[in-house]
Formats: C-alpha cells, sequence, structure tokens
C-alpha cells in the first residue's frame, strides 16, 4: 500500500528531520535549568538566547523583542489580553476582523464580557478586509487593532501594511496573528510596521507545544499568568528548552530555504488545481483570489459534493480538511466562508487542501486522480 498524502499543512507540519536532530541534545543530555548559574545551566541559557536570534532573524526584529509562549493561541491571547491590560489608560475598544481563528474570537469574546468593545470589520468575497473600513471603526478610545497576517482556512493574505499605516497614523498599536504565513509569504517586521506578532512552531515545522510573540520595543503587554521572571515575566515558569531549540532551528531553515519551499508550495498547488480543473472541469470553484493568497493554500469547492463525504472517501489515501482543521469533526458551515458571504451550497462543498515543502510532484498527480475519482463517485448522476 501506499504512502497517504498529507495535503493539511495549514492544521499542522511534520517536524523538519534537522529540526529534530538540533533538539537531541537538549532531550537526551542538555537538561540544565537556564537560571541556575552553572555550566549545564549556562548551556540551556545559551541554547535559549540563539533560538530567540533565529526566530528574531526569520521576522527582522531584534532578538530582545521575542517572547517564547506555548503557542500561537497564547500568543494571541498576550497579543491582545495581555495588551489591554497593560495598556488601560489607552482606552477599551478594539478592532479586529469578521474572519479570525478562535484563538483571536474567543479572546476578543472574554474581554467583551470584561467590559471592552470590540468592533468586527467585515470582508469581501475573498475575505479581504479594506484598510479604509479599519479607519472608518477608529473611535478615540481604540487601544488596538489585531487582523491577521493570512487566513487558515482559505488563505487570504491582508492588507497588513496598509492598515499598520493606519494604526501607526492614530497612535494605535497593531497586531497581526502570523501562524499561517511565516516561513511562506515575507513576514517582515520592519516591512509590514507592526507592534506584535504571533508566530506557531507547529505550521513551520517545529513540534507542538511551542509559539513565539514578537513584542516591538516600547510596547507594553501584561503576563496573564505570574511567576517567576522568565520571557520577562510575560510568559513565566520554566523554559521550555527542547521545543524553544526546536523553534529556533525551524526558523533559520525558513529563512534559509525560503524561496525554495515557497516556490514548491506554489507548483504544487498550483499543479493540484491544474489537475483537479482537467478531470473536473466546471465541478471546481475556488474560493479565494489565489494572487493574494498564501502560495500553498487552496479552498476548493465541488458542486454537489459534501466537502465532508469526500474528506472521509479518500482519508486512507489523502490528508485534506472541511473548514478550519483546529475544528474539524464539525461539519457546520465554517465563520470564514460565512463572513465571505459563500453561497451555503458552495460553502457545505469546500474543502481546504494545503502543500507544504515535502509535497512532491509525485504526490500531487496522485492525489489529483484520488480526489477527482472520489468527486465523480459521489456526484449525483443527472
Ligand atoms: N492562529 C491561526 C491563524 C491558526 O491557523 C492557528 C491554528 O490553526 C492558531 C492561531 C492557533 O494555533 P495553536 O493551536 O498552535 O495555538
Amino acid at each position: 500500500m501506499k504512502k497517504p498524502i498529507y495535503l493539511d499543512y495549514n492544521a499542522t507540519t511534520p517536524v523538519d528531520p534537522e529540526v529534530a536532530e538540533a533538539m537531541l541534545p537538549y532531550i537526551q543530555s542538555q537538561f540544565g535549568n537556564p537560571s541556575s548559574a552553572y555550566h549545564i545551566g549556562r548551556a540551556t541559557k545559551e541554547a535559549i538566547s540563539k533560538a530567540r536570534s533565529q526566530v528574531a532573524a526569520l521576522i527582522n526584529a531584534d532578538p530582545g523583542e521575542i517572547i517564547f509562549t506555548g503557542c500561537a493561541t497564547e500568543s494571541n491571547n498576550l497579543a491582545i489580553h495581555g495588551f489591554m491590560l497593560a495598556n488601560k489608560e489607552k482606552g477599551k475598544h478594539i478592532i479586529t476582523s469578521a474572519v479570525k481563528h478562535p484563538a483571536v474570537t474567543e479572546v476578543c469574546k472574554y474581554l467583551g464580557k470584561q467590559g471592552f468593545e470590540i468592533t468586527y470589520v467585515p470582508v469581501d468575497r475573498y475575505g479581504r478586509v479594506k484598510p479604509a473600513d479599519v479607519e472608518k471603526a477608529i473611535r478615540p478610545d481604540t487601544a488596538l487593532i489585531s487582523i491577521m497576517h493570512a487566513n487558515n482556512e482559505v488563505g487570504t493574505i491582508q492588507p497588513v501594511k496598509e492598515i499598520a499605516a493606519i494604526a501607526g497614523k492614530h497612535k494605535i498599536a497593531f497586531h497581526t496573528d502570523a501562524s499561517q504565513s511565516t516561513g511562506k509569504i515575507a513576514t517582515d517586521v520592519q516591512e509590514l510596521g507592526v507592534d506584535l506578532l504571533t508566530i506557531a512552531g507547529h505550521k513551520l515545522y517545529a513540534p507542538k507545544g511551542i509559539g513565539a510573540l514578537y513584542i516591538r520595543h516600547g510596547v507594553k503587554i501584561e503576563g496573564l499568568i505570574h511567576g517567576a521572571n522568565q520571557e520577562k515575566g510575560i510568559s513565566p515558569g520554566t523554559e521550555n528548552v527542547i521545543h524553544i531549540v526546536g523553534l529556533g532551528k525551524a526558523s533559520e531553515i525558513a529563512l534559509r530555504d525560503f524561496k525554495r519551499n515557497r516556490q514548491n508550495m506554489l507548483t504544487t498547488r498550483d499543479a493540484l488545481l491544474a489537475g483537479l480543473k482537467s478531470k473536473l472541469g466546471n465541478q471546481v470553484t475556488v474560493n479565494a483570489d489565489l494572487i493574494n493568497c498564501l502560495p500553498n493554500t487552496l479552498s476548493i469547492a465541488f458542486e454537489n459534493v459534501e466537502a465532508h463525504r469526500l474528506a472521509e472517501a479518500i482519508s486512507d489515501d489523502v490528508f485534506i480538511s472541511t473548514g478550519s482543521a483546529c475544528h474539524a469533526d464539525s461539519i457546520e458551515v465554517s465563520s470564514v466562508l460565512q463572513a465571505m458571504s459563500i453561497d451555503h451550497e458552495i460553502a457545505t462543498s469546500t474543502v481546504r487542501i494545503s502543500t507544504g515543502k515535502f509535497t512532491s510532484a509525485e504526490d500531487i498527480d496522485r492525489a489529483a486522480e484520488i480526489i477527482s475519482g472520489a468527486v465523480k463517485k459521489l456526484s449525483p448522476s443527472i
């Protein structure tokens, strides 16, 4: 039996073997507490410092602006909740968009119950926020704008640079969730002009259980849990050295291989789309504008075929997801597709296919055969 083809890189990525190798000494022998003054402690402290520099280099930040966290969800909580707690004098209003991940929505919902006020700006048919709509939503008490860099379900890239410029003009802090964009498109904090940026380790070929938050120098964040002074007290607790080393190495590789990986994601994604179109013709609808889209992501509907039935039919051979993988066992139309006003029939027939740096041309040929074969079988005969 042939190996199943993994086409769900937006859900999570496998750990890069180079990353695993870099982590190994910290699993096997380098166990010192980074806060200890003797040499095995100093060794892990240095490993963290190296990783911080590697992550910073990936996004063109200063290493002192990187905080390691447990995951992107924690980074988003710190960036939104932690920012609002530390900057109460700036106001209680937050602007975000109608397309976002629960790691932002749920934080906003929670803050809404605590007396903060949230405005959700709409998106267009492709899930893109209009910078002018963000500007219109600004109030004298707006303290923070949070717009994701690229969407996990449809891949739409937001005009983050333009929105950050508007935020800057009004002296409002700007956060972007770059969980899906780092390593796939240029994610340079200076170029984008953002104040806070979220990174997810397991979308970047590092293991699960590690994330990072970029905090521009001068931006105040209050920690949400309290303890010792690790990670400037913003994310305290003895450091997860093994995973931090992994995220550092993954960031170094993402920067080193950026062009090649990006090209491979794009080539394989586009070849799959071409293959599916040639086999299924008009039955195929793409939900995103592929120009302003992550190079690896394909949000695609097959007319008259329920997405979950398709995903299930091919699940021994090809791994794809319906809706967002983080809440995958629901067949409800995702809030992202709803916000994009996608027709209900199309939305329930939509699957997300996401390629990665390990996807090969052979995988794509096989996947196109398997997916199109299943679509034909599941399509009602007319
Ligand atoms: N933000 C985005 C855009 C994501 O796609 C995800 C995961 O799917 C997250 C945040 C949350 O990441 P984690 O579950 O690793 O905290």
